[in-house]
């Protein structure tokens, strides 16, 4: 048995992993040598399938050929082109297929979704928030609560990690739901944090929530196709998430949102377009909207027919791999860096990501002390692609379809030298 600390080790690793072949599936960005960059930026943009060409070419083709008939002519004609993703997409968030739909963009659907799932009422009106979520999402809560005439400032709870503490603590979150259930209308959490890579208990979460009259909606942005997520199961009401991190749909993909069943023959109130009318009658052009009674009824426009055959390409790798698989490759992967890089023993780097691996993903967040960038820096310049978050963090994630072991090794060791020359 060769050493921990070995690229022979790693390379045996690799060696004995069933999904490796997959690496050849995704283009690389390449060094001036045209050897494979270190990517592990998965949790910001995936890699592109080398397939995702020709998905798209066949609907440049068919677009060519048919002009406005390939809505029924095309090889996948276009008109219901969005359920032939919304099945692949169900299994990859553990839903049915009629509690998800890919449409629009990420943010854009905490909107839409929020103006069906947050009905502040009296006192009751409060949203639940993690104090370090992700900007994106602070801002359409605050102006969610100011569009019903509240006031983010007293209306929006941060949850926050205790003193000396990284992550939130699943007792805190009860504690605020509970003494503040009067109060409170909506938690909408990060599935998965990005800044700290936890992952929250959503089951749990939504549990408390529902017994004390709160509706329980994620952002599962870098939990969808990083997780193995059961959001039927798990009784969640709402959730969107976008495509281009851990669904690699490419750059400003297009994104999904999930609605739960149980809601789904409710008239709840929603902004409301086209694509959302009965199928039947949406060619009527009738002025009374009767929507369609699945999460399709979300939908307002007719969805970019070439972003939803980026978004089919990716997953139909996903079918094929099957996220049990990527989940179990997923902790011996990122639990192997993790154990590289707590080896180097440094103490100007600290992992704030839980350890245990049911709080988290594939990613793990490394903290520099006194936020020194320079360290990231360094890291750049020899072909390693991670991220850096402010104020202090080194975002990696290993991501079971494209990286290897030999990737993480190879990180750790520019790691301990960049570090050791510092
Ligand atoms: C990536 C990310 C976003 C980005 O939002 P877009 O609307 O897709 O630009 C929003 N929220 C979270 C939590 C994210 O991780």
């Amino acid at each position: 048995m060769s050493d921990f600390f070995s690229l022979e080790y790693a390379q045996n690793l690799d060696k004995n992993d069933e999904l490796r072949e997959y690496r050849n599936r995704f283009h690389f960005p390449l060094d001036s040598n045209g050897d494979k960059k270190l990517y592990f930026t998965g949790n910001s943009l995936g890699l592109q399938p080398k397939s995702t060409r020709e998905y798209i070419n066949q609907e440049l083709d068919d677009w060519a050929k048919y002009g406005v008939d390939g809505h029924f002519e095309a090889k996948n004609p276009w008109m219901p082109y969005h359920e032939i993703v919304a099945e692949k997409l169900a299994r990859v968030v553990g839903a049915k297929p009629v509690e998800v739909v890919a449409m629009n963009s990420l943010t854009a659907n905490l909107h839409f979704l929020m103006v069906s799932f947050y009905r502040p009422e009296g006192k009751k009106r409060k949203i639940v928030i993690e104090y370090d979520a992700f900007p994106s999402d602070v801002y359409a809560v605050k102006s969610q609560i100011k569009f019903h005439g509240g006031n983010p400032e007293t209306d929006l709870i941060y949850l926050k990690a205790r003193e000396g503490e990284h992550t939130i603590r699943i007792e805190d979150i009860k504690a605020v739901l509970e003494n503040q259930s009067d109060e409170i209308a909506l938690i909408m959490l990060g599935g998965v944090n990005y800044y700290t890579g936890q992952l929250f208990n959503m089951k749990a979460i939504t549990e408390i929530a529902h017994k004390n009259n709160i509706v329980a909606g994620f952002d599962l942005a870098h939990a969808a196709g990083n997780i193995h997520l059961k959001l039927h199961d798990w009784g969640i009401d709402f959730a969107a998430w976008c495509s281009y991190k851990y669904l690699n749909s490419g750059p400003g993909g297009i994104a999904g949102i999930f609605v739960h069943e149980k809601h789904l023959e409710k008239d709840l109130p929603r902004f409301e377009g086209w694509w959302g009318q009965n199928k039947k009658t949406r060619f009527l052009m009738g002025r009374e909207f009767d929507g369609i009674r699945t999460a399709e009824g979300w939908q307002l426009s007719n969805p970019p027919i070439f972003q939803l055959a980026a978004l089919n390409a990716s997953l139909d790798i996903f079918e094929e791999v099957g996220m049990e698989k990527l989940n179990i490759k997923t902790k011996k992967l990122t639990g192997y860096l993790e154990q590289l890089v707590n080896s180097l023993g440094k103490d100007t780097i600290e992992i704030i990501t839980p350890s245990d691996v049911t709080q988290r993903g594939c990613q793990l967040s490394i903290r520099v002390k006194n936020a020194d960038k320079s360290l990231f820096e360094e890291l750049t310049k020899q072909n390693i692609i991670s991220d850096w978050r402010e104020p202090d963090v080194i975002r990696v994630a290993p991501v079971p379809l494209y990286n290897s072991y030999e990737d993480c090794y190879k990180f750790s060791d520019i790691l301990k030298k960049t570090l050791t020359k510092n």
